[in-house]
């Protein structure tokens, strides 16, 4: 049942399948309004936040996710590495900082982070925090005792994506479950660690089930503080190589969307920013976008390079956030609203 109308206050919504289709479905320019709208009542529309991502360990992978050129089961090529040293992490990090980053990802291919692995990585975290940056981690499942040793190092985020619907998640990962998934989030979610969970569009899904991940995500005992939507770079030798291209058009929809379902959020543009135009990014931060990872590469995929994404940014009209800004307070929100002519409505 659809509780309340994030358009009209403030209330946790928890969203039917229905309710959520119906916003998804609705005419592109309504659609727009009502995320931008919604955007402006939570966030200041022109500034976004920058976070760089890291691969501490590439490769050599045993889950099957059958995107992913991580995979040690899909024939992309790529060769596995070993975990990072910590200097040269924290190294990567300062530049990364220096750059304007204000957050710093690192991802590891496993299953699940082993013992022996967590006090490096627990020194990973300390040391990226020391630099004034906040810290998100993407290691595969966590329990419990994991959860707590990274909240307890100061993890801010850990990204754990469920990729797309319960009901085509079987089609693209049978090596771990749905539910799965939906449990390290609520590990991480009880250690007090900020969640970023989103998914990928292009993994021969239905509109439908785009809009069911949507639902899982912001139906989850607290909506995630992020929520990456990427879109798939199909890379040869995964079993998606040969993935039809994602529809520009229903990629904003899905932006929009996200931000109406889950209006605190930091809605993330992520991978397959290189294959979109400046035009669609524009469209993507209108809808509500308001975070990009920046760098050259995003894991092992290619990313706009800076000096574009500052022009860009400088042609909107956008500026970065700093570190640990999020949602303005009241009084910059209301600041936000009385100053605004396009919202006339929420005064
Ligand atoms: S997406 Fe992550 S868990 Fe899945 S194969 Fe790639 S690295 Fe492994």
């Amino acid at each position: 049942m659809l509780h309340s109308d994030p358009n009209t206050d403030d209330h946790r919504t928890i969203w039917t399948s229905d309710a959520a289709r119906a916003v998804f479905d609705q005419p592109l320019m309504d659609l727009l309004f009502r995320a931008q709208t919604v955007h402006r009542r939570h966030f200041d529309p022109n500034r976004v936040q920058l976070s760089r991502l890291l691969s501490i360990k590439t490769g050599g992978c045993p889950e099957d996710c059958s995107y992913c050129s991580q995979s040690s089961r899909h024939n992309s090529g790529l060769s596995a590495s070993k975990l990072m040293e910590v200097q040269r992490v924290i190294a990567e990090a300062r530049r990364a900082r220096d750059a304007g980053a204000t957050r710093y990802c690192m991802g590891a291919a496993w299953r699940s982070p082993k013992a022996r692995d967590m006090p490096q990585i627990v020194a990973m975290i300390e040391g990226v925090k020391a630099l004034g940056m906040e810290t998100c981690m993407t290691l595969g499942m966590l329990d419990a005792d994991q959860s707590a040793q990274l909240a307890e190092a100061g993890l801010d985020y850990y990204n754990h994506n469920i990729d797309t619907s319960e009901a085509h998640y079987a089609n693209v990962i049978t090596t771990r479950t749905f539910a799965e998934r939906l449990d390290t989030l609520e590990a991480v979610r009880q250690a007090g660690i900020k969640v970023c969970s989103g998914g990928i569009l292009g993994l021969g899904e239905g509109s439908q089930d785009r809009v069911d991940m949507l639902v899982t995500l912001a139906n989850l005992p607290s909506p995630p503080d992020s929520v990456p939507i990427n879109m798939l770079i199909p890379v040869a030798g995964t079993p998606l190589e040969d993935a039809a291209p994602v529809d520009p058009i229903d990629f904003v929809r899905m932006i929009a969307t996200a931000r109406i379902m889950m209006p605190r959020a930091h809605v993330r543009l992520s991978a397959g920013r290189t294959a979109m135009t400046d035009e669609l990014q524009a469209m993507c931060f209108f809808a509500g976008a308001n975070s990009i990872f920046v760098g050259d590469t995003l894991l092992t995929k290619d990313n706009p390079e800076e000096e574009a994404d500052m022009r860009l940014f400088a042609k909107l009209g956008l500026t970065p956030m700093v570190a640990h800004e999020h949602a303005p307070d009241e009084a910059r929100r209301a600041e936000l609203l009385a100053a605004d002519p396009a919202i006339p409505i929420l005064r």
